[in-house]
């Protein structure tokens, strides 16, 4: 069943084109690529369903609700960013523990609560034993977790990534297809992610949802996207 639908979304920067007329439904549980080449408006399409733009026409609805005219973090949807954007004085540990306890929407105060959940999260995206560890001290796949489990330890019903393995080498990019896909399954959230690469949105995606001149051209299972001419 969907659980994002966008109705008739526009937007501009100025005078030039990023969204025109967009029209989606995207299901819940599912990994989903968002392909297209550059300017297509793959991040600005992001931006608008996280909340760091204004849409200018049309309707955001998720999970039943109008969600356009909410502020980001009322939104219940976490956003990875290519670079991480850790904080590179704190441990592993705080990292993950200092959005939960900063929400401005729901923050956790409880102690043993934030630790739990932590922990849990640690666990799950394969972290445990680096609690303590600088984030500075850490490989890059490490760092692409800490970025993964610092949203989910908020519990969104949905992640948006943009170029998350762009930060990333040739070797570690592949091994952590498998693994982004693995972490996904395991929480159930659905996972909206932005590449450049076919190869990587074929890969990946259960759903590839393709932009061109930023416009949807194209949304199917891979299968039916790669036979198509
Ligand atoms: P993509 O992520 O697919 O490369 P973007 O969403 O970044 O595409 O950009 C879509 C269009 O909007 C492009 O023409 C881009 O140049 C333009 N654009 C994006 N962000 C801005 C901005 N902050 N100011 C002006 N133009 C922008
Ligand atoms: P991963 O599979 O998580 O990316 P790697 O194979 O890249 O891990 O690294 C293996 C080990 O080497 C890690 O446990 C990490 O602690 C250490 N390591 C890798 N790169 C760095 C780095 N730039 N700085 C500090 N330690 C690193």
């Amino acid at each position: 069943t969907a659980v994002l639908h966008l109705r008739d979304v526009v937007k501009h920067y100025g005078d030039t084109r990023a969204l025109d007329r967009i029209n989606l439904s995207l299901p819940s549980d599912a990994y989903i690529s968002l392909l297209g080449p550059s300017g297509s408006g793959k991040t600005t399409l992001l931006r608008v369903i996280a909340g760091f733009e204004r849409l200018e026409a049309g309707e955001i609805s998720f999970q039943g609700s109008r969600i356009d005219t909410l502020p980001p973090h009322a939104r219940g949807i976490g956003f990875v960013f290519q670079n991480f954007a850790l904080f590179p004085h704190l441990s592993v540990e705080d990292n993950i523990a200092f959005g939960l306890k900063n929400s401005a929407i729901n923050p956790v105060t409880d102690p043993g609560v934030v630790k739990r959940r932590v922990r849990d999260i640690i666990a799950l995206v394969g972290l445990t034993g680096l609690e303590d560890r600088g984030v500075s001290q850490i490989s890059g796949g490490q760092k692409q977790r800490v970025a993964l489990a610092r949203t989910l330890v908020t519990e969104p019903k949905m992640v948006l990534l943009d170029e998350p393995l762009g930060a990333l080498d040739a070797n570690l990019r592949m091994r952590m297809r498998s693994e982004l896909r693995s972490i996904r399954e395991r929480c159930g959230v659905t996972f909206l992610h932005v590449t450049g690469s076919e190869t990587e949105a074929l890969a990946m995606g259960d759903t590839v949802l393709v932009l061109d001149r930023n416009r949807i051209a194209q949304h199917g299972d891979a299968d039916t996207i790669y036979n198509r001419p």
